[in-house]
């Protein structure tokens, strides 16, 4: 069952002068869901859209088109007053695990504060003994200020105050970012052994493509504020039908060299917002780009199990074409 439910939505923003007014389109129509128990990906570089539409989704930034329906219950366009109830079923975790915490707030404090937020009476002292095992902390950090943490120890307080009050949903904003290789596996377990306990749903928001094979049944890729490939993890891990897919998956790392894959170079810069290429999106760094992708944007086709929008889906280990030299 789906408890969240996202369609067509929309974030646009206003630029320009008094005199000269515009808008750009930061999300531009995505459709999703997340299942109870399930963890989904918004992957994508800077700019791509995935903190804004994570933002949208939480209420946090208001929409221009479409529907957010968490729990059975239409959130868009809710108000503040109307949205307070609902945090504490759908939680936040913000990208600085160190810098997101009130530096003059003891852990003890800060692990219940949804608590006292949302008037909700509890032996205080026992739950913060509950919410830090959890987290894997003992007691003596209850003590302790954010600046005494390391930043694998202050995620972990992160992930306590995001579970306080048992939330339906999770909403993680590189919930790895700055953390060291060892802890982040370390972070990344304890989000999957929290999901499976506790059966949260979870939306990872990340630019890490292994965070996203570590912990996502499903993941989104967007460029552009759109999804140009969505579907189970490891179908898109397998064989990448976007081109865009294939290009990020081939400059993450592979630890084994029997696995390594050839590098597809992206050449050009990320397009402005302000300017959206005509046709696909992506014609402008595409290396299988044709004629009529710069005249007609693709519709989203069903490849497997996946979304793909691409007028010429990529077989599995497809290599990009070899461009001619010019003399
Ligand atoms: Fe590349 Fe054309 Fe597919 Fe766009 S539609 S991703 S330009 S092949």
């Amino acid at each position: 069952m789906s408890i969240l439910e996202v369609k067509d939505l929309e974030v646009s923003f206003a630029v320009g002068s008094m005199l000269n007014r515009g808008a750009l389109l930061g999300v531009a129509g995505v459709s999703f869901d997340v299942k109870a128990g399930e963890t989904f990906a918004l992957v994508g570089e800077s700019g791509s859209g995935k903190t804004t539409l994570a933002r949208a989704v939480n209420g946090l930034q208001q929409i221009s088109a479409g529907s957010v329906t968490f729990d059975g219950q239409r959130i868009d366009g809710l108000g503040v007053r109307e949205m307070k109830p609902l945090r504490r079923t759908m939680s936040m975790m913000f990208q600085d695990p160190i810098g997101s915490l009130s530096p003059r707030m003891k852990v003890g404090d800060l692990v219940t504060e949804a608590y006292r937020i949302h008037g909700v009476k509890a032996d205080m002292k026992a739950e913060t003994e509950r919410l830090l095992s959890l987290v894997g902390l003992n007691m003596d950090f209850a003590d302790r200020f954010p600046h005494q943490l390391s930043g694998g120890q202050a995620r972990r307080v992160g992930v306590a105050r995001a579970i306080a009050l048992d939330p339906k949903l999770v909403i993680a904003d590189e919930p790895t970012a700055g953390l060291d290789v060892s802890v982040q596996g370390e972070v990344l377990n304890l989000l999957n052994d929290l999901r499976e306990r506790l059966g949260l749903a979870m939306i990872i928001i990340t630019h890490n493509l292994h965070v996203v094979h570590h912990v996502a049944d499903r993941m989104a890729v967007m460029y552009l504020g759109r999804f140009i490939e969505s579907g189970p993890t490891e179908e898109v891990f397998a064989a990448p039908a976007h081109p865009y897919s294939a290009a990020l998956l081939s400059a993450n790392p592979e630890p084994d060299p029997d696995k390594a894959k050839n590098r597809i170079a992206l050449p050009a810069e990320v397009p402005s917002l302000l300017s959206r290429p005509s046709g696909c999106e992506f014609h402008t760094r595409c290396p299988w780009a044709q004629e009529m992708c710069s005249r007609k944007a693709p519709e989203a086709v069903n490849v497997g199990d996946r979304r793909v929008a691409c007028h010429f889906p990529l077989e599995q280990g497809a290599s990009p074409p070899v461009k001619a030299e010019v003399s």
